[in-house]
């Protein structure tokens, strides 16, 4: 099967990817739906994710803090899954990677952010609820080093978050379009470490189905997709992916002829 999809992605020009936390585990970053999840292990984990109680309470909020104060994604490397994600866009294959990750892995593995599409937000920059600003999240994690617990904004005293989607708080609609739109050029659709259940951003699978795309999962688990899939690959996402994109060892096999 892997040398077939391999075929259907020498013959694609408009590969579209979406990624989800699987991607990220073999990086070390957990994934908190699955069984080692961060919310199986740990159910207040659940509420720090919920913007209401963000909001409410200042000490779900201090918890947050400590949290992405120690997050394993701050010394995560990308991983081979990433890698040939990269190699992918620079045989021009690559029309966009709509990522459910907050991670920033693709672009720190090289992928162009103008190629990466962002569902989730990013982790790796703040926003305050009160005045909108923006920045990066390092500026603000000194600031919880050096002894505040609930830093607020300098500019408003407004409550500052990663710039990320909470649960129970809307997506950015611009980015869901873009997402959307993307699928719906894409020849080849690629859905790799996404359990698929999360809407609106599972639907771009049925937008790239419409639009005449092969659609391949790559997951570990099994996706309410994967009967409509033209293949269903499991096993190590890293693995797999690199079976799938990168060039087979036979230049150096010829090189021994
Ligand atoms: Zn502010």
């Amino acid at each position: 099967m892997i040398d077939e999809v391999r075929s259907w992605i020498e013959a694609a020009r408009r590969v579209v990817v979406l990624s989800g936390a699987g991607i990220s585990t073999d990086s070390g970053i957990p994934d908190f739906r699955g069984p080692q999840g961060l919310w199986t292990k740990n159910p207040l984990a659940e509420k720090m994710s919920n913007i209401h109680y963000y909001l409410a309470d200042p000490e779900v909020r201090k918890l947050s803090w400590q949290n992405r104060l120690s997050s394993p994604a701050w010394h995560a490397k990308p991983n081979a899954g990433h890698s040939a994600l990269v190699f992918l866009e620079r045989r021009n294959k690559l029309h966009a990677l709509i990522t459910q990750n907050i991670d920033e892995l693709h672009q720190i593995a090289g992928n162009s952010p103008e190629k990466v599409i962002e569902v989730h937000g990013t982790m790796r920059r703040f926003m305050c609820w009160g005045c909108g600003m923006r920045g990066p999240m390092q500026v603000v994690l000194e600031r919880v080093r050096a002894g505040e617990a609930d830093p607020p904004c300098r500019d408003c005293g407004g409550i500052l978050k990663s710039d990320t989607i909470s649960f129970g708080q809307q997506l950015v609609p611009e980015v869901i379009d873009r997402a959307m739109l993307a699928a719906g050029e894409a020849d080849f659709f690629l859905a790799v470490g996404t359990s698929l259940q999360v809407y609106p951003v599972a639907g771009a699978v049925d937008v790239a189905r419409g639009a005449g795309a092969k659609i391949v999962i790559v997951n570990a688990q099994p996706t309410p997709y994967d009967s409509m899939a033209d293949a269903v690959l499991p096993g190590s996402i890293s693995e797999v992916l690199s079976a799938l994109v990168t060039p087979v060892r036979e230049s150096a096999s010829r090189s021994l002829q």
